[in-house]
C-alpha cells in the first residue's frame, strides 16, 4: 500500500502550467501575480486590506512592529503553538507572556488572559488551533476593555468561520501561512489582513526595506524595514490554491467527520473538540492514553510508520523549550499545554485523502493501542 503521509499539498495542472507561464514571463520577483494574489485574498476576506509576505513568520513580525511593539512590552500568547508564534515576540524585543490552553479546543483559554494583563501588556496573539477559531467575542471584549491590539495567528485557519464570519474578514490584524503543510500553499508564504487601512504604508515599509517613493521617482528610507516580499511564482501558486481552498476545506471537514465516526480505540484517546461547520480542520490530533498503554508516543509513531502511515506532533509546549525556560518558565506552569505536548499525535488529514484512507488509519491505531493496553 502507498505510504500515507500526515499531510500533502494538492497542486492542479492549471496551477503548474500557470507557474510555467510566470517563469517564461521574465517577471519573477513581486509583480502582477503578487498584485493579483493580494487582490484575490482581499476579496476572499471581504475586501479588507491585505499584504502578502514570504512567510507567516515574517508577517507576524511585521504586524508586531506595525503595532509599535518592542522592548519593554508584553504580548499574551498560548503556551501551545508552533515556535514561530512566540519567537516573533522575542524577535521584536518584547516578552511573550504565556497562558494555558483548553484540552479539547487547544485554543488559549480566554478566562486566563485577564490575570496576565499588566501595564506593559500591548497585545494578545492568539492561535486558531487546527483551524478552530478562538472565542472571538471573549477575546475582543478583553482587547477593547484593556485597549490591547490583537494579532491573530491564523496559520491554520484560512477559510475558517466564527459564527458565520470568515476568519480574516474581521478582527484587528490576522496572519495567514501558506507553508506547504497548511490548508493552502504558495510554496512558502504568508499574508496579513488588517482592519485599519491607514496602517498600509507602515506595513509596506516594514515589508520592504523601509522604502518610500516620492514624486518623480524620489526614494527615501524611513525605517529599517525587512525584506519579506513574495515572488510572482509563489503568488501564482497561491492564486491557483485560493480558487480550490473552499473545496479543500470541505473535503477536510468530511474526512474529520469520518474520523469522529470511525476512530474508536481501547483504551480511548482524548479527541479534539468537534467545533462546528466553521472549523477548517487543518489537522486531526487525538491525545494518546499514555497512562494506560505500555508503549511511548515514539513507539506508537514508529508502529504507524511500519504500517505505512505518517504521524506528526503538533506541538511540544512552547514554554518548555530551552529558549523559554531561560526566561523563567518551567514544567508545571501550563498543565494542559504540557499534556497535549506529551500526548498529541497528528493523524493524516489532507484534501487528496479518501474515506478509505481514514478507515485505514483508524484500524491501524485501534490495533496498535489494543495490543499495547496495560
Ligand atoms: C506554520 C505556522 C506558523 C509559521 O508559518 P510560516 O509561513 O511557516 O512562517 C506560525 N504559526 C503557526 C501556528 C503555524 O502553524
Amino acid at each position: 500500500m502507498d505510504y500515507l503521509p500526515f499531510t500533502r499539498p494538492t497542486l492542479d495542472e492549471e496551477t503548474i502550467q500557470g507557474v510555467v507561464d510566470v517563469l517564461r514571463s521574465g517577471w519573477l520577483a513581486s509583480g502582477p501575480q503578487v498584485a493579483a494574489f493580494e487582490q484575490a485574498l482581499s476579496s476572499y476576506v471581504g475586501g479588507r486590506a491585505v499584504r502578502s509576505f514570504t512567510s507567516a513568520t515574517g508577517a507576524l513580525e511585521v504586524a508586531l512592529q506595525a503595532c509599535g511593539i518592542g522592548p519593554g512590552d508584553e504580548v499574551i500568547t498560548p503556551a501551545l503553538s508552533f515556535a514561530a508564534t512566540a519567537n516573533v515576540i522575542l524577535r521584536v524585543g518584547a516578552k511573550p507572556v504565556f497562558v494555558d490552553v483548553d484540552l479539547a479546543t487547544r485554543n488559549l483559554d480566554c478566562n486566563l488572559i485577564e490575570q496576565k494583563i499588566t501595564p506593559r501588556t500591548r497585545a494578545i496573539l492568539p492561535v486558531h488551533f487546527a483551524g478552530l477559531p478562538v472565542d472571538m467575542d471573549a477575546l475582543y471584549d478583553l482587547a477593547r476593555k484593556h485597549k490591547l491590539r490583537v494579532i491573530e495567528d491564523a496559520a491554520h485557519a484560512i477559510g475558517s468561520h466564527w459564527q458565520g464570519k470568515k476568519i480574516g474578514s474581521f478582527g484587528d490584524i490576522v496572519s495567514f501561512s501558506f507553508h506547504p503543510n497548511k490548508n493552502m500553499t504558495s510554496l512558502e508564504g504568508g499574508a496579513l489582513s488588517f482592519a485599519n487601512a491607514d496602517e498600509l504604508p507602515r506595513i509596506d515599509q516594514l515589508r520592504f526595506h523601509g522604502i518610500v517613493r516620492g514624486a518623480e521617482g524620489a526614494m527615501d528610507v524611513v525605517v529599517a524595514g525587512g525584506k519579506y516580499n513574495l515572488t510572482d511564482v509563489a503568488a501564482r501558486v497561491g492564486l491557483g490554491q485560493l480558487k480550490q481552498l473552499d473545496g479543500f476545506n470541505a473535503q477536510r471537514r468530511a474526512l474529520a467527520a469520518y474520523y469522529f465516526e470511525h476512530f474508536h480505540t481501547d483504551p480511548p484517546c482524548l479527541l479534539p473538540a468537534r467545533g462546528d461547520a466553521g472549523h477548517s480542520w487543518h489537522m486531526f490530533a487525538p491525545l494518546l492514553p499514555l497512562d494506560t498503554i505500555k508503549i511511548s508516543r515514539h513507539d506508537f509513531i514508529q508502529k504507524m510508520h511500519a504500517r505505512g502511515i505518517g504521524v506528526g506532533v503538533h506541538y511540544p509546549a512552547l514554554h518548555l523549550f530551552s529558549l523559554y525556560r531561560a526566561l523563567g518558565y518551567s514544567t508545571g506552569d501550563f498543565p494542559n499545554a504540557e499534556r497535549i505536548g506529551r500526548e498529541t499525535v497528528t493523524l493524516p488529514l489532507f484534501p487528496a485523502m479518501s474515506l478509505a484512507d481514514v478507515e485505514r488509519v483508524c484500524v491501524a491505531a485501534a490495533q496498535i493501542l489494543r495490543d499495547a493496553k496495560k
